[in-house]
């Protein structure tokens, strides 16, 4: 999506320069850039007073006695999966993890350049790592990649030490590659103003919670880490999609108005809404919120959500750092049900990958979204798996939950969960624990389930629509990847008769399908979900407001002849021409000219 070449060689500093992005989430910020490094978990600098120094220390001397601690025990499992090779790596990572000199270099750094300990850690470990590389002995130069895991893990345990890390300046932009949801969520408390990447897309995880927390972001910005430094002045664009590096006085002044503008609009309030929503020509439309933070819950009511559609209870594994107990859970479930009353809540089991439940021992998957994640993870590691469903089920005692899995391929994998849901059940009646009856039900995000569709609505209660992964898994492009944005179509026809097929199948059955992926939050996509059937639509908090506005301004009869119009597209190109054709027609009061991004052309080479 980068049009502009960029000078990487020798940028030009405080020389005014617009940069194309993609925008991911709407709001303008101006502010200074703070860049983010990291593998495992992401930091960046901060600079911080004599006063902070010794608990900088502390925080680095807490995360190297949580790396040994971690580093011991792995290296004294006695199972198979640890072979001696791999216990031998472990060994000399408790080595290298020890060395007083590398402690006294890193503390000394912390002291003389005043700064976190995440970067005396960066700096003083790169250092290392610079000279191993230029050992002429091969088998002693590989031993950097040593350096550089325990280097990795230090800067996780920093992360988990318990000690909060150096809050962020004021006015801070985020610049990186991509950043985790677990970095955003760990940054929100020093509220950044903006955040800019070089890589994601729209439906990546980060951006979705970036939209929660009305967070403008761009992404796409090829290159920009090399362009910058900390500090520098930079203004996003989250509307537009640009990023003005160094702006002149007149520029930052104009989006500086700008800014003020959209955050008073902003603070203005979100819409009140009464009554339940209807189309004009009087179809009820239920309206639920995705939330992965319980505190939005209070604003999406206000803009009239009725209930939560999808909670991802995963966000509480980057809150707590790790899997939260059986305790914390029951806790967390019981606070969102509480708060959202009788209209219910939709929990999904941990939404999480191989990866990032660490297990030391397994190894990086090459492809993790077609991986070991969602309810393949949960069904392969019963212990944590049965640990959530028995806290669902004792939070679910006085509340309306319901439990919904994740990346459904497979109708046995509903069959099996069944089952680990019953022996939960009976053995916490045996131990006369109380626990509430639970509807169960599945995402349908992937084509194998579109495919065996009836198979699936016989075992469950409701539907999960997850458009997500379902463009993602049905067109083969990865959702995290801004390189194939401009093939993440949403309005394939194949996406259009996949979620069609099951709207259908689960309407035979008389269960309820709500739409839960970033396409039920699109203004421009949702009279098209209308038009296919669905009449539950659960959608980021912020969205609420515009979508029913929408919902409220159209006539489900209109909705049905524009899909009816889109049946004969062939291509994606040919379902947006058809779509913006009808809405200039029929809603050009509700919608501008431009309402799809213009895509890249593939340029046919003549022979
Ligand atoms: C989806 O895939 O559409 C979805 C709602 O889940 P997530 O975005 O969390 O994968
Ligand atoms: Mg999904």
């Amino acid at each position: 999506m980068y049009k502009k070449k960029l000078n990487l060689d020798s940028p030009k500093k405080n020389v005014e320069e617009r940069l194309d992005a993609r925008a991911v989430s709407r709001g303008l910020a101006i502010g200074k850039v703070v860049c983010l490094h990291g593998r495992k978990r992401q930091f960046y600098r901060s600079d911080i007073n004599e006063s902070q120094v010794e608990r900088e220390i502390r925080r680095f001397r807490a995360a190297v006695r949580l790396a040994v601690s971690q580093l011991k025990k792995i290296s004294s499992q006695k199972s198979d999966k640890l072979k001696k090779m791999k216990a031998d790596i472990f060994s000399a990572h408790i080595l290298i993890v020890e060395d007083k000199s590398l402690h006294s270099k890193i503390e000394i750094f912390i002291k003389n350049e005043k700064v976190n300990a995440e970067w005396a850690v960066k700096t003083v470990t790169e250092e290392y790592i610079i000279k191993y590389k230029t050992i002429s002995d091969v088998n002693l130069r590989e031993r950097y990649i040593d350096l550089e895991d325990v280097a990795d893990r230090i800067l996780t345990a920093l992360g988990g030490s318990g000690k909060t890390p150096a809050a962020l300046e004021k006015n801070s932009i985020i610049i990186a590659r991509e950043v985790r949801p677990s970095t955003l969520i760990e940054l929100m408390s020093s509220q950044p103003k903006a955040i800019i990447t070089e890589n994601g897309g729209w439906t990546s995880h980060s951006f979705i919670l970036a939209r929660e927390m009305n967070l403008p972001a761009v992404t796409g910005v090829k290159g920009i880490l090399r362009q910058v430094q900390n500090g520098d002045e930079v203004i996003v664009d989250g509307f537009a999609g640009k990023v003005v590096l160094n702006p002149e006085k007149s520029t930052a002044e104009n989006y500086k108005k700008a800014a003020e503008e959209f955050h008073q609009s902003k603070s203005a309030g979100i819409e009140t809404s009464k009554g339940n929503l209807k189309t004009l020509d009087g179809r009820e439309i239920i309206i639920r919120a995705n939330l992965d933070l319980p505190k939005g819950y209070a604003q999406a009511r206000r803009s009239g959500a009725r209930g939560v559609g999808l909670y991802r209870s995963e966000f509480l594994f980057n809150h707590f750092k790790g899997l939260p107990s059986e305790q914390e859970q029951i806790e967390a479930y019981r606070k969102i049900a509480n708060l959202v009353g009788a209209e219910g809540v939709r929990i999904r089991t941990f939404d999480l990958s191989i990866e990032q439940l660490a297990d030391e021992t397994e190894g990086i998957e090459k492809n993790p979204a077609l991986g070991l994640r969602a309810i393949r993870l949960g069904l392969s590691h019963p212990k944590e798996f049965r640990t959530q469903l028995r806290a669902i089920l004792q939070a679910s005692t006085a509340n309306n939950i319901s439990v919904v899995l994740p990346m459904i391929s497979d109708v046995a994998e509903i069959m099996q969960t069944k089952m680990i849901l019953q022996r939960e059940k009976d053995s916490l009646r045996r131990k006369q624990i109380e626990y509430g009856n639970l509807r169960l039900g599945a995402m349908i995000e992937v084509p194998s389930a579109v495919f065996t569709i009836n198979e699936i609505v016989a075992e469950v209660d409701f539907l999960c629509l997850g458009t997500n992964d379902l463009v993602q898994y049905l067109l083969a492009v990865d959702r995290d990847n801004e390189s194939v944005a401009d093939s993440f179509r949403t309005l394939h026809p194949a996406v259009l008769r996949a979620v069609k097929i099951v709207l259908q199948a689960a309407d035979k059955k008389g269960i309820p399908v709500t739409v839960c992926g970033e396409m039920a939050g699109s203004p421009v996509y949702v009279p098209i979900l209308l038009g296919l059937g669905a009449t539950e639509i659960s959608m980021n908090v912020n969205s609420i407001a515009r979508v029913g506005r929408v919902v409220s301004a159209i006539a489900l009869e209109e909705a049905r002849e524009l899909v009816g119009n889109l049946e004969s597209c062939r291509t994606a190109d040919e379902v947006e021409n058809a779509v913006t054709d009808f809405y200039q027609k029929n809603w050009s009061h509700l919608f501008t000219k431009e309402i799809f991004p213009p895509k890249k052309k593939y340029k046919i080479k003549k022979n």
